[in-house]
């Protein structure tokens, strides 16, 4: 790399929520720049008024602080390049689309849509190139008295680049090595329309990145065929010698079949395509997102800096700082990554089991509060320590082995329920239940009754305290058949334990109910 300052962007366009590819692509612009000491822009582009979209700038910025990707510059960032949204930069391509006009690299074209559209039904796959232009309603074709004319009198025209034909493009890129392309199969693109007095995308992309000093445009696969018309622009404009270089990622790939990652096979299958929650101004229809769906950022990050590339050994889990270390944008991907969803998940469990205590309480007592139920962090805290829910593999109350699979903090309620919840009936079918409530349990549980009854000092060893002497003496098992009448089922952490936290009054209460119930 040459001695140049790496400075890369982040440049969206505010047409709607930020995709997830979208999201992958600032990741490695971060990535890129951080392991390099550079910096990272974030730049709106919305010269394209017709396609602006409310709230989706916000968005944008929202779903990058949700993520805890930082900007070093642009909207909402400052910096000495500024500003950083096309929409208040007109005066500054105007002067570059000048530029052009007075280089002879471009021109003023008049023709109307109805006059192209006419044009497209004479000449078949007609474009308006160097084999067309001398056809058509331009400054090539027009004196230019005739011009000047025209524009005084306020007839909406575009200005095109003009490209050479015949020119063999050459476009470096640091994942796909030199794309050569012949510059005949380019149309010449509209750079500026006076209707709106704003350039194209084109124009002003070319025109930020040369003037913020941009070393490396890293973006989708889906920019390369601009890629070549970027190229003569650059060198229309001189700056051949300060082109950023160019980075094309792999695009997203759909789960399931062939093609690119879209919505519909996020709403088919069940999975986000957004990094957050999006309402539709439009049509006030909702979009799921990442993080409503319980997501960590760390998760969804780790999960997307694998989709195309990979440090080239085994290692999945990244922290972010690990991924700066160890990214190397050469080595990403030609070709797709299949968008693998439920991998998405397996990465959160992995980083949901690795959080403090504390961290899952703010979402858990959120869980809870949905479900309706009164809890304090206290209790929850102490729900997760007892149900030993952070280790993936777990020993029941009953000495059975399971892996514990929970990626979302939702995943919780169905493991937790009886803690909050008493048990409203009993499945007479289920196999523990079967087993372990006889003819003579109801009687053995009335006795058990009693003896709780009578203790005082309601803690673990409290209790522990009167029924183990009982059970001893007795030579009854109380265990299973106690379990079904606080929890309902074979589950739950131990006994002592569970009627501790339940209280002695909640305890007698769930007996009674299953006595009466079960008989
Ligand atoms: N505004 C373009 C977009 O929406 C930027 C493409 C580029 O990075 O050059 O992605």
């Amino acid at each position: 790399m040459s001695d140049r300052k790496v400075r890369v962007r982040f440049a969206p366009s505010p047409t709607g929520p930020l995709h997830i590819g979208g999201v992958r692509t600032a990741l490695y612009n971060y990535l890129f720049a951080k392991q390099h000491g550079g910096d990272l822009i974030f730049r709106i582009e919305d010269t394209d008024s017709s396609r602006f979209v409310p709230g989706a700038e916000e968005y944008i910025i929202e779903s990058f602080h949700w993520l805890g990707i930082k900007f070093d510059e642009g909207v909402g960032f400052g910096g000495n390049y500024g500003p950083y949204r096309q929409s208040e930069r007109r005066d500054i391509y105007k002067e570059y689309v000048q530029q052009l006009l007075d280089k002879g690299k471009a021109y003023i074209a008049f023709d109307t849509p109805e006059e192209l559209e006419a044009k497209r039904k004479e000449i078949d796959n007609f474009q308006y190139d160097a084999s067309t232009r001398q056809l058509m309603k331009n400054s090539l074709t027009l004196p230019a008295e005739v011009v000047q004319e025209m524009i005084a009198e306020g007839q909406q025209y575009v200005v095109r680049f003009l490209i050479e034909p015949g020119i063999d493009v050459v476009v470096d890129d640091m994942i796909r090595g030199e794309v050569h392309i012949n510059s005949s199969i380019l149309d010449d693109k509209v750079l500026f329309k006076s209707a709106d007095q704003l350039p194209t995308y084109h124009l002003a992309n070319i025109v930020d990145d040369h003037l913020m000093e941009v070393s490396h445009v890293i973006r989708g696969e889906e920019w390369l065929p601009s890629a070549p018309l970027h190229v003569l622009l650059y060198d229309a404009f001189g700056w051949a010698d300060t082109m950023p270089r160019f980075a094309h990622l792999p695009l997203l790939l759909k789960p399931i079949g062939n093609g690119k990652l879209s919505k519909r096979d996020g709403d088919k299958l069940g999975f986000p395509v957004f990094p957050l929650e999006w309402h539709d101004p439009k049509n006030g229809e909702i979009s799921s997102g990442y993080r409503e769906k319980g997501y960590l950022p760390e998760a969804v990050l780790n999960f997307l800096a694998l989709l195309g590339w990979n440090p080239g050994n085994d290692q999945e889990l990244m922290s972010l700082d690990e991924m700066v270390e160890l990214f190397d944008l050469s080595k990403c991907s030609k070709n797709g990554a299949k968008f693998d969803y439920v991998k998405a998940a397996w990465f959160n469990h992995q980083y949901l089991i690795r959080q403090p205590d504390e961290a899952w309480t703010p979402s858990f007592d959120k869980l809870l509060k949905e479900q309706g139920v009164e809890s304090t962090p206290q209790k929850e805290a102490e729900v997760v320590r007892m149900m030993k829910l952070k280790v993936i593999e777990y020993v029941d109350g009953q000495g059975n082995k399971h892996k514990r699979n929970i990626s979302f903090v939702s995943d919780l309620w169905p493991l937790t329920k009886f803690f909050f919840v008493a048990p409203e009936s009993f499945d007479r079918e289920d196999k523990f239940i079967k087993k372990n409530w006889k003819e003579e349990t109801a009687s053995e549980m009335r006795q058990f009754i009693q003896v709780l009854s009578s203790i005082e000092d309601f803690s673990v060893e409290g209790q522990k305290a009167v029924i183990d002497p009982w059970v001893e003496q007795n030579g009854l098992r109380p265990w299973n058949a106690w379990r079904i009448c606080l929890v309902g089922a074979g589950q739950g952490p131990d006994m002592y334990e569970l009627s501790a936290f339940l209280g002695k009054e909640e305890t007698l209460r769930r007996m009674q109910f299953a006595i009466d119930t079960l008989g």
